[in-house]
């Protein structure tokens, strides 16, 4: 956080001599050479100027964000100044035909726990400029006919928070007055896309293909189905049939529901339920929850004045699917068994990109600890970009629908870690029911399991916000 008089100083003076040189702005570009002792008028700007400013960030909240890298075909950024992953173009405006001055500067970290005032902080250094091929920290180019010089900075490709201002000047020392502009504070993000999914509450899966002739589909546990039911079978393409179960053989590891011939194939992982029940498994997205914990304001600062990890995510709309029951203990299935499902159920599908299925599912069992057994509220699948929470055990705990809400929404917030980097041994408090104090000092991290989740404070410690902030960005 910097609270630094002679900026706002300098500010003011900017403001000043903008004020005073407005009449002599606008439009256009007039220019006389009848001869040679004639002198080029330029009206456009005879101010130094430079962009972007934070007005070129048409929402206030997302102000000076340039993002490190977005999925492929997206191309929503925040300012019409970023046109490109990881860069952000430059404009400068003055006379025709003069030499300009730049250099990168490495503004302080705002992040209210970054608690020292000093520059210099970016863990990927400077960035660099390019200008009409010239690329560097510091170098200089000359304005055109239209008094424009045209470049872009190229920004970090990994290490969110990281910021930079571009400063130009008429002279080579860049004096502290109206020769000197910059432009807004420029800050590193990353964005994170959330393909969200629901779940049915009654039914299973299928434990191996059916394939068009059988007279029987095979599912690990039959669940809450019985002869006599009616029931839908459906794929991830939205092909779906109805019908009637026969009767049922159930041995340990596989349940035989009896059926006259379905006409078609349905692959493993596709789903069969009661076609009465359609009682599903889901949470609301809070994203005040979520933005506490990956940050809200461009500077990294939240509404609550707290700071978070310069991650932009975006939950991603469209029809997903409602996916099949997975319930873990009455069938003994296994994590394979839950994230295979989700990864047939996965539309954006993907290997190192930063899209992520989040399925709110039903059971997910139970995990040994030192102590016995503990509920297990979610769980993560880093290597395929898999998430399950598990909506059924959190309502075990939680015992009203905005309590479980609250927390699905903080195990979600658990879970984005371990999709951002954060390992289950890179730091003793990780998984440990231990009183290890998030950077606000008010809870503990969210990595933690101390008891303390529920409250709708959802913030990581300094160690994991640091993790996130270097990790390796994987589009
Ligand atoms: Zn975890
Ligand atoms: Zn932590």
């Amino acid at each position: 956080m910097k609270q630094n008089t002679h900026i706002i100083l300098i500010f003011l003076f900017l403001v000043f001599s903008a004020s005073l040189y407005s009449q002599e702005e606008g439009s256009p570009t007039q220019r006389t050479s009848s001869n040679s002792n004639e002198v080029t008028l330029n009206f456009a700007c005879t101010t130094l100027e430079i962009l972007p400013q934070d007005s070129d960030f048409p929402s206030s909240i997302h102000r000076g964000k340039v993002l490190i890298s977005t999925r492929s075909g997206d191309y929503s950024y925040y300012t019409n100044y970023q046109t490109w992953d990881g860069q952000v173009n430059i404009k400068l405006k003055y006379q025709p035909n003069t030499e300009i001055y730049f250099k990168i500067i490495d503004p302080d970290d705002e992040s209210p726990y970054e608690t020292n005032t000093q520059g210099n902080d970016n863990i990927g250094g400077l960035g660099t400029l390019t200008i009409n091929g010239i690329t560097g920290t510091s170098i200089s180019a000359n304005t055109n006919n239209n008094g424009e010089i045209n470049g872009y900075l190229t920004i970090t490709n990994q290490y969110s928070g990281d910021n930079y201002k571009v400063l130009a000047s008429t002279d080579s020392t860049f004096p502290n007055d109206s020769r000197t502009v910059e432009t807004t504070n420029l800050i590193a993000w990353k964005r994170m896309y959330i393909e969200p999914h629901n779940s049915y509450q009654s039914g299973s899966f299928l434990s191996f293909n059916y394939n068009n002739g059988d007279t029987y589909l095979r599912v690990w546990d039959r669940g809450d189905l019985n002869p006599g039911d009616q029931i839908i079978i459906f794929d991830k393409y939205g092909n779906q049939t109805i019908t009637t179960i026969n009767s049922i053989n159930s041995s340990t590891s596989t349940s035989f529901l009896y059926i006259n011939n379905l006409g078609r194939s349905y692959p493993k992982y596709s789903g069969v339920r009661k076609l009465s029940d359609t009682r599903i498994y889901s949470f609301q997205y809070d994203h005040g929850i979520l933005q506490n914990a990956f940050g809200k304001n461009g500077n990294g600062v939240d509404s609550n004045g707290n700071g978070g990890v310069f991650v932009d995510y975006q939950l991603l709309s469209g029809n997903f699917k409602t996916i099949p029951n997975f319930y873990w203990k009455v069938s003994g299935l296994t994590d394979d068994h839950n994230f295979n499902l989700l990864k047939y159920w996965f539309e954006n599908q993907c290997t190192g990109c930063n899209i992520f299925m989040i399925a709110a599912l039903g059971n997910g069992g139970h995990i040994q600890t030192p102590t016995g057994f503990s509920i297990e509220y979610g769980k993560t699948d880093r290597n395929n970009n898999l998430t399950s929470i598990y909506i059924y055990n959190i309502g075990q705990s939680f015992f009203t629908p905005q309590l479980e809400n609250i927390a699905a929404n903080e195990y979600c917030v658990h879970e984005l870690g371990h999709q951002l980097d954060i390992g289950h041994n890179d730091f003793p408090h990780i998984h440990q029911n231990v009183n290890h104090p998030d950077h606000t000092g008010i809870e503990t991290c969210i990595m933690t399991y101390y008891p303390d989740k529920g409250t709708g404070h959802s913030e990581y410690d300094i160690q994991c916000i640091n993790k996130i902030r270097r990790a390796k960005d994987r589009l």
